[in-house]
């Protein structure tokens, strides 16, 4: 193949702050801001993904950055939400990757299309939220996407994965692990309700709140409402100070240790996902390992959930990671369960 130039503008030596919630200072060789999937083709074409593997950057909500990145940064900013098809009961939408994910679940809550209220306010671009499958107040990702489409690496062409393939998991897909670094999130489909909606609200905290308010019968605007205001009570803005929301994911584990830890530990909480497996919250494990709100250097957690992990300004990437490796190690000793980080780790 010739190889050709590509129309896109590259930023050498590029600063990072403003581009990861954690408030990790790091530089890139070169950052390159992606507008669209023919860009994609354009930097396939000039052979840069045969010399390196890029680092895919969304809003930065979900990375620790441990250093400076020695190759290329691709910022996706890939905009438009479009309204594909419309029938009484559904309406299937395409938003490209690098719209806003709370930007998104605002419109479709005015437009009256429901299945993603209960993900209000989760940071970052629609196209990681796939990535991890994310999920809030009761719902995932999973339950609403209907196809990811992504351009390969490889191959330079874009493809749609649909959503039986992407093995979606608890903030887990095939994008965590087989699809890792071979392909960039172009866009997705999503699949929404229209009146009248089936609403989730049987998680404890937003069924507790729309109680208290009185709220008999919600619709997806009060869900929408109910969590912005749950979710401002309980996790720190990053804006105000830097944090990558839950650091580690809560651990699954075998329902005969849970035992053990309940006669060990009363009042460890643990829910039962299936006939032998329990989650435990590991913000729970973390407080009563000793680290809720404690701060050692520039970092530490944050005072009212000990999941989240922050920098209270100046901390490095590695600073932040011997801090969560302290909190791993302890949790361990204590309880002998190991955390795992839901935060990727940018090595
Ligand atoms: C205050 C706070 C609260 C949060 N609450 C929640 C929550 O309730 N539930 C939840 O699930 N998450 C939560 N998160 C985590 C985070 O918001 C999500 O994981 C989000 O989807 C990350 O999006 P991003 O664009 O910032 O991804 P980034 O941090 O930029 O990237 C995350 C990973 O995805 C990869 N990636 C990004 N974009 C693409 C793409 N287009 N193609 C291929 N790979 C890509 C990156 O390489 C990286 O590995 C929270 C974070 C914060 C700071």
């Amino acid at each position: 193949m010739t190889q050709k130039d590509s129309s896109a503008q590259i930023h050498k030596n590029a600063d990072l702050t403003p581009y990861n919630t954690l408030g990790i200072s790091a530089k890139a060789a070169s950052l390159i801001n992606i507008t669209s999937a023919e860009q994609l083709k354009e930097l396939f074409e000039t052979g840069l993904f045969e010399k390196e593997e890029p680092f895919i950057l969304g809003g930065g909500s979900n990375i620790l950055l441990k250093g400076d990145i020695a190759g290329t940064v691709l910022k996706i900013s890939i905009s438009g939400i479009s309204l594909e098809v419309q029938t009484d009961e559904r309406a299937e939408l395409n938003v490209g990757a690098g719209v806003n994910w709370h930007s998104l679940v605002e419109w479709a809550v005015a437009h009256n299309f429901g299945g993603i209220e209960n993900l209000a306010l989760i940071p970052g671009t629609v196209g990681a939220a796939p990535i991890q499958n994310i999920g809030a107040y009761g719902v995932e990702l999973k339950d609403v996407l209907k196809s990811v489409t992504f351009f390969d690496l490889k191959t330079g062409e874009e493809s749609v994965l649909k959503q039986q393939h992407c093995r979606f998991g608890y903030r887990d897909s095939i994008f965590k692990h087989e699809l890792k670094g071979k392909v960039i999130i172009t866009g997705i489909r999503l699949n929404l309700t229209k009146p009248p909606h089936p609403i989730e609200c049987s998680y404890r905290s937003l069924d507790e709140y729309l109680r208290k308010k009185k709220i008999a019968t919600a619709g997806i605007k009060d869900v929408f409402d109910a969590v912005i205001a749950i979710r401002k009570s309980k996790l720190p803005d990053p804006s105000l100070i830097g944090n990558a929301g839950s650091f580690f994911k809560n651990p699954v584990i075998d329902a005969e240790l849970f035992k053990d830890l309940s006669e060990k530990f009363p009042g460890i909480p643990g829910y039962k996902i299936s006939e032998d497996k329990v989650k435990v919250p590991a913000g729970w494990l973390i407080e009563h390992a000793g680290w809720k709100g404690k701060r050692v250097g520039n970092v530490g957690t944050y005072e009212n959930q000990a999941l989240v992990l922050v920098n209270y300004g100046g901390a490095s990437g590695e600073e932040l990671w011997n801090h969560a490796k302290r909190i791993r190690n302890t949790v361990a000793k204590k309880f002998g369960i190991e955390l795992v980080p839901e935060v990727n780790i940018v090595e």
